[in-house]
């Protein structure tokens, strides 16, 4: 079967096109620019790729020039829109209503705009998208895969703010978490490498990417993840804050800023980029930090200060740890930020082996030394492929 994995935002659709059940990948691209008077359009195959200006003045214009690329490309990747058997769609937020993939209805879609307003810079695009597929595919089975879903598990003490209960009550404003599809798929990857059983084995998950979080995973389970109520909670991440004192808001709005720019501050301004000034790029960063840059420095310190404060707390909400996983852009590439956050962490059963990590650079592998308790992961993720996978499964039910 051949499936179209869609992650469309506000002004792109992102896609990817598989063969399944083999996961061989056919194509990737992406539609850029979408309803600006020029988009872009990249389509990549194999080791060919091509890109060229197109007119898509919305989601479903970009949808058929997609589709189009597809049969006309250099030895026509499809034949016709036909052999799509199902469509996997990213949506950002299931709320607490999604605890898992489901094959999209319009009881999902209406669902999906309930929950507008938990996401709103991205389940209104995600929602555009599916309605784009259906229109170009009607024959294609549509699935949407959520961020959110993997920690539907997480119990009350774990996702319950310390607000007022009626905050949640009214509102259902609660700690959801995101990058689900990454968390599940590392965690299943490294009970496979240990050769045990996905839900016999607990695993602490590090997603380190632009945006960054980190799960405790329980028996398979999610029981608890670092990002909250939106993705802004947590770690420190190229642009995002991650947790600090929230009365610094009330602070600063005395002070005279206005909502649009705390929220832009927190979201956009802070994070690496606003503590060294200078980027948001971990890789730029450790370059300027081991130059003499003292903000840089700062910045990748605060950054795996973070990390490995987290990993204490979440050794001591799981009880035993069998493993600690990287992963994301800086997870699996960055090898000296792995080193930072895991030094110091030898009192608790974390013994990281520099020769083994320098060596595990964009690929899988294990980096901690044999005396290691825990032992330590590096596994690229792969959030396209299981959305290819789950949209699969339930496609061939059908
Ligand atoms: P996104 O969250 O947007 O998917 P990525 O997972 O691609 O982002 O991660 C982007 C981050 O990964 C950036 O901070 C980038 O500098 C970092 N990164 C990528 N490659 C390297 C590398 N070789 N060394 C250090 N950091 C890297």
């Amino acid at each position: 079967m051949i499936i179209l994995v869609i992650n469309t935002g506000s002004s792109s659709i992102k896609y990817r096109l598989y063969r399944m059940p083999e996961s061989v990948i056919l194509a990737t691209g992406i539609v850029e620019r979408i309803a600006e008077n020029r988009s872009r359009l990249t389509c990549t195959c194999g080791v060919a790729s091509h890109e060229q200006d197109v007119q898509a003045a919305n989601h479903d214009e970009a949808m058929d020039l997609i589709l189009q690329t597809l049969m006309q490309a250099d030895g026509a990747i499809i034949g016709g829109i036909g052999e799509i058997g199902a469509v996997g769609h990213r949506v950002v937020h299931g709320a607490e209503e999604f605890t898992g993939s489901v094959v999209v209805d319009e009881k999902v879609t209406a669902s999906l705009e309930r929950y507008a307003d938990l996401a709103p810079l991205h389940n209104p695009p995600n929602l555009t998208g599916i309605r784009a597929a259906q229109r170009s595919l009607p024959a294609a089975v549509q699935v949407a895969c959520f961020d959110t879903a993997f920690h539907t598990t997480i119990p009350e003490p774990a996702c319950i703010y310390s607000l007022p209960y009626e905050i949640y009550e009214k509102y259902r404003v609660r700690r959801y978490g995101f990058h689900g599809t990454s968390h599940r798929h590392v965690a299943r990857r490294a009970a496979e490498l240990m050769g045990r059983d996905r839900y016999g084995v607990n695993v602490i998950t590090c997603h380190l990417g632009n945006g960054c979080s980190i799960t405790a995973v329980k028996a398979g389970r999610s029981i608890d993840t670092s990002m909250g109520f939106t993705p802004l909670e947590g770690l420190v991440m190229g642009t995002r804050s991650g947790d600090f004192d929230p009365a610094i808001l009330f602070f600063l709005a005395e002070k005279g800023y206005d909502m649009a720019s705390l929220n832009a501050m927190c979201n956009k301004e802070s994070g690496l980029l606003g503590i060294s000034g200078v980027s948001n790029d971990m890789r730029n960063l450790t370059e300027l930090a081991a130059g003499g840059h003292a903000r840089a420095k700062l910045a990748v310190d605060i950054f795996s200060y973070r990390v490995r404060k987290y990993i204490g707390a979440y050794t001591a909400v799981l009880d035993t740890v069998d493993a600690l996983v990287f992963t994301g852009g800086i997870g699996e590439n960055a090898a000296d930020v792995r080193a930072r956050i895991c030094r110091g962490l030898t009192q608790i059963g974390i013994e990281i082996d520099h020769e083994k990590n320098i060596a595990v650079v964009g690929t899988e592998g294990g980096i901690s030394t044999d005396a290691s308790r825990i032992k330590v992961f590096v596994i690229p993720t792969d959030e396209e492929g299981v959305i290819a996978r789950d949209t699969f499964e339930l496609a061939a039910k059908r």
